[in-house]
């Protein structure tokens, strides 16, 4: 264990570059480090581990800075999630009754979330009569206690675990090392990111922000018996892996896992899963110890027809993953002869408690949003600074956490979003992640009234009297209108060093105000009887036959251009009653209200 730290040529390379950006007074200390430790390790170091893995310390731009610089994560990421992307959408375009799954789904999980007691109640009901043990934990602290004190009682220094994200949001493994209790990640991606020091990036693929050659240089580095010979090639670093998790498989007595589903109805547990190592753990160990978020209950065994079909090709663009496994307490000579099982809550009541926020709860952690986000895409989970990144993250720890007020980082999340709706189109249970990203950002705003108004709170208010009356929106108008000169002939404006709008501009381009109003032009149009049509409809008896307003129709009350030919003799366009242009004498039809057919 452990990297070669020897690389002096490299560390004075470095040294001399840092001298000579410090010359130019460029400050390089944040690449510098990080960018030394790679040359060292043969990877870019990992995120350290954080106290909360659900709030790491930066907002979601602080974040985001920090991993744009990360050029090899932000190639590895492209390419993977691509070709994630083009896999699902070959799968899901198989399936003629995509759509009508996909209301299912949402339509189950929504009658779930709207009968949780009595269905936790019946889970725990029928689990404990098959011979397992339910424990009920309010929040991190309580589910890794109960989870400690059941393995204590075991005797064992080491556990084995299926990839978990109900674990991950607890800090499980940490909590255990602490206490001289070493948790052995088998699931290939988990173990990578486990030996790397490093922390997941995304909820289906933890690693996917390394590639092959990186994880070959982990595992020479951090792997116990890695093989001198192994090459980078995905057979031999799935071989090598293998042969370092088999020992740990057949001696480890206890097994954690998390669960995809708990089905009310029997009693039964759920686990999707690629690799096998699942199937492992839930079938070797003498004990087996599951955590699972209160969240992911349905109702019946029938309703699991209905997210099989969904999860795997959200997920990893398979038909079906290879390794299904159900597990209802225990059966006396197969398998774990111990079942216990911790429902968690951790914050899911509190947003059970919102009725638009609740939508996140109907997640199946699929990770289908991540891999289409443009903003995921770029930045990668890190920045998200939890371990539930991407769309999803953004809805789902500020809620978790409660974290609205603008000195918690995590109240940033919501702002991480375009809402641009691909994150919706590709969800498999219908989760309007950018409703949620609205109404999460209201609450934010919201939480943070009082006190001196920010710059925003002035400008909106500034805004809001501007667009309240239309002269002063007249005067807005001309008044913005030299700004045209700043857009060249690119008629767009770029960055722009001024306080109030420089947060802005740094990242957009603005379209310069153009040569002439839309209420210019509208003014200019209405005065001129070439442009109107209009006026010819109004002079003669038989006015709304040849009305001039282009849209081809002929009734008063049909013909669609909005000046107002209802009859009544109140013409909206502007002209007066009786005037040149307008005369209900002269169209009979308009006094009997009678329009043309
Ligand atoms: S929000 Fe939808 S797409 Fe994203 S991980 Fe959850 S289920 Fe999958």
């Amino acid at each position: 264990m452990g990297g070669s730290r020897n690389n002096n040529e490299g560390g004075c390379v470095m040294n001399a570059i840092f001298h000579l950006a410090k010359k130019l007074s460029f400050d390089p200390r944040s690449w510098a480090k990080s960018d030394v430790e790679a040359a060292e390790l043969g990877w870019f170091p990992g995120h350290e581990q954080p106290d909360n893995p659900l709030r790491w310390g930066n907002s979601f731009p602080e974040g985001a800075k920090a991993t744009l610089r990360n050029t090899q994560m932000r190639r590895n990421l492209g390419y993977a999630t691509t070709k994630i992307r083009e896999k699902r959408n070959t799968r899901v375009a198989e399936m003629p009754d995509w759509e009508d799954l996909r209301e299912a789904a949402s339509h189950i999980k929504r009658t779930t979330m709207a009968r949780l007691p009595e269905l936790l109640e019946e889970f725990e009901a029928k689990v404990t009569a098959r011979g397992g043990i339910v424990h009920w934990a309010r929040d991190a602290q309580e589910a890794n206690e109960i989870a400690y004190s059941l393995i204590r009682a075991k005797g064992v220094d080491e556990v084995v675990k299926v990839k978990s994200m109900a674990t991950q949001e607890i800090n499980f493994n940490e909590y255990l090392a602490q206490r001289g209790i070493q948790a052995w990640e088998t699931d290939l991606a988990e173990m990578i990111v486990q030996l790397a020091q490093d922390m997941p990036s995304h909820i289906v693929v933890p690693a996917i922000h390394r590639n092959r050659a990186e994880v070959k240089a982990i595992f020479e580095a951090r792997m116990e018996g890695a093989p001198s010979t192994m090459g980078n090639e995905p057979r031999e670093l799935a071989m090598a892996a293998r042969a370092h998790l088999r020992k740990k498989f057949l001696s480890a007595k206890v097994a954690i896992s998390g669960a995809n589903m708990g089905i009310a109805q029997t009693g039964t547990l759920a686990i999707f899963e690629s690799e096998g190592n699942g199937r492992m753990c839930l079938t070797l160990p003498e004990t087996l110890i599951t955590i699972m978020g209160i969240e992911k209950i349905v109702p019946s065994y029938q309703d699991v027809e209905v997210f099989s079909q969904l999860l795997p090709r959200s997920a990893t663009g398979e038909r079906m993953n290879p390794y299904t496994s159900f597990w209802t307490g225990i059966t006396p000579g197969d398998g774990p002869q111990e079942f216990h099982l911790i429902l968690l809550d951790n914050g899911r009541t509190d947003v059970l408690a919102d009725e638009v926020g609740r939508e996140a709860l109907k997640c199946i952690r699929c990770g289908a949003c991540m891999n289409i986000c443009p903003v995921y895409q770029h930045v990668g989970g890190h920045a998200y600074n939890s371990v539930y990144p991407g769309p999803i993250g953004a809805i789902l720890t500020p809620q978790l956490l409660g974290a609205f007020d603008h000195r918690d980082p995590a109240a940033s999340l919501p702002f991480a979003s375009s809402l641009c709706g691909a994150c919706f189109d590709a969800c498999p249970v219908k989760i309007d992640i950018p409703t949620i990203l609205v109404h999460l950002r209201h609450r934010y705003t919201e939480a943070n009234r009082g006190g001196l108004p920010s710059i925003w709170d002035v400008g909106m208010r500034a805004a809001g009297q501007v667009m309240r009356k239309g002269s002063r929106m007249k005067a807005a108008g001309k008044l913005a209108h030299p700004a045209r000169v700043l857009g060249g002939p690119s008629r767009r404006i770029g960055n722009i060093p001024l306080p109030l709008v420089k947060n802005w501009t740094f990242v957009r381009d603005v379209p310069a105000p153009p040569a002439q109003s839309f209420r210019e032009w509208w003014q200019e149009r209405d005065e001129d009887p070439a442009t109107t049509g209009h006026v010819d409809a109004h002079t003669s008896s038989g006015a709304h036959k040849t009305c001039g307003c282009g849209t081809g129709k002929n009734s008063p009350s049909a013909h669609g251009c909005g000046c107002g030919h209802n009859g009544a003799g109140s013409c909206r366009c502007g002209e007066e009653k009786g005037s040149r242009t307008y005369s209900i004498e002269s169209a009979p039809q308009l006094r009997t209200g009678e329009g043309e057919k």
